[in-house]
């Protein structure tokens, strides 16, 4: 549906000043709190055309006024704090393939609500559609009803094309050009139209605004799931490739004539490194999967197995460090617990194969999200329409939460 204001006079005028509303929006929901006078300095705008706007932000209750806890005493005015306001969420999902996870989550990324459930035998497109939506109702249910949900955003560990919502191939949920998007969209109703994204991009948007990577403008995030996946910021910016599909480590060859990969290769860097070559390291059987975090919090001490599992995992990350250079390489999903138990094999490999001067700045950390990295991710894309066009965004079809809970 067509937003209000882009005719008539004065339309270049209101263009710039919702293009403003969306660009305040944006440093109040990524920094959660933020300053008048930072907001001023950032946006290159005087006090009073901030304070016009910061304001009608916060009739939306978009924004909201905090007292300030970083003014210096003496210096000028106090000045006021925008926090992120109550006037609007998004519903993200992360579908793995081990299970789901939904979250109601709010303006500055606070995790609102959340409900988790296993994911579907088989991993049927239509029966996940089903679940995450259930899902979704549940997270929506003690919210006020007149907040409306102006997005819907779900990680999928594969390769997704944004433009129309398809997953082009999932390999280790067997999917094959699944329209994702749509099948939700179907379920949740109210003109939703959920965003997906990449699993691993999506834990590095993440990781990159609220994360291990705040400050940081080159970083890689690698989802260690069932598959392995790399998120990667250059220069402040996704590293997307041509067709968006930038990132898919798991499957760069690794071992000559290795084990069958979920993509139909062999000796993918994910036969190695994957959760199924950590679980078989463990002794976890592969049954036993979805649990297979808690099974490496109860190991104190790393079997010949896993240290070699950790030797890969070394070598891998020292060939993304020889090609992209980043500044910090944040390791979530499974390689999160598993990275304290064989951090000195990690360390031993990565330093054997990297060059020294990428190796010297680079540094291997846990996400500063934990387990939330992906689920936040997804979040971040469920706001993006909000935060390029506040206005627009709550005056269009957009559900109320009860319609979707209804
Ligand atoms: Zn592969």
């Amino acid at each position: 549906m067509a937003s209000a204001g882009r005719t008539g006079v004065g339309t270049n005028q209101e263009d710039v000043r919702r293009h403003n509303l969306g660009t305040v929006l944006g440093h109040v929901h990524g920094a959660g709190r933020i300053s008048r006078s930072d907001l001023t300095s950032r946006m290159g705008l005087n006090r009073s055309t901030i304070g016009g706007l910061v304001g009608e932000l916060e009739a939306l209750g978009l924004t909201a006024k905090g007292k300030s806890v970083g003014a210096r005493a003496g210096v000028g005015r106090p000045s006021v704090d925008v926090l992120a306001g109550p006037g609007a969420v998004v519903l993200a999902a992360d579908v793995r393939v081990d299970g789901l996870s939904v979250a109601r989550v709010g303006l500055g990324g606070i995790v609102q609500a959340r409900a988790t459930g296993p994911a579907p035998a088989g991993h049927d497109p239509e029966v996940t559609a089903d679940s995450v939506a259930e899902l979704m109702r549940l997270v929506l249910k003690d919210i006020d009803p007149s907040v409306p949900v102006v997005g819907v955003g779900a990680a999928v560990p594969g390769i997704v094309r944004a433009d129309d919502g398809f997953v082009r191939l999932a390999p280790n949920l067997g999917w094959h050009e699944v329209p994702f998007s749509a099948l939700l969209a179907e379920r949740l109703g109210g003109g939703m139209r959920p965003v997906l994204g990449n699993d691993a991009d999506l834990g590095a948007v993440s990781e990159h605004l609220r994360g291990a990577g705040v400050g940081v403008d080159d970083l890689v995030y690698l989802s260690g799931e069932v598959g392995v996946g790399a998120g990667v910021v250059v220069a402040g910016r996704p590293l997307e490739g041509a067709g968006g599909y930038a990132g898919e480590i798991g499957h760069v060859p690794f071992v000559p004539d290795g084990k069958l990969c979920h993509c139909g290769a062999r000796g993918c860097w994910e036969t190695e490194v994957g959760g199924v070559a950590i679980a078989a390291a463990v002794g976890c059987p592969p049954d036993r999967i979805p649990s297979l975090g808690e099974f490496l919090d109860g190991i104190h001490e790393a079997s010949p197995e896993l240290r070699q599992v950790a030797w890969h995992i070394g070598r891998g990350l020292a060939g993304m460090v020889n090609l992209l250079n980043p500044r910090v390489i944040v390791l979530g999903g499974y390689l999160r617990p598993l990275l304290p138990l064989v951090r000195d094999d990690v360390d031993a490999a990565f330093a054997e194969h990297a060059l020294a001067a990428p190796r010297e700045l680079a540094r291997i950390t846990l996400p500063g999200l934990g387990a939330d990295s992906v689920l936040v991710g997804a979040a971040e894309l469920a706001f993006g329409r909000l935060l390029q066009d506040p206005v627009g965004t709550l005056t269009d079809s957009y559900a109320s939460a009860g319609s979707v809970v209804a």
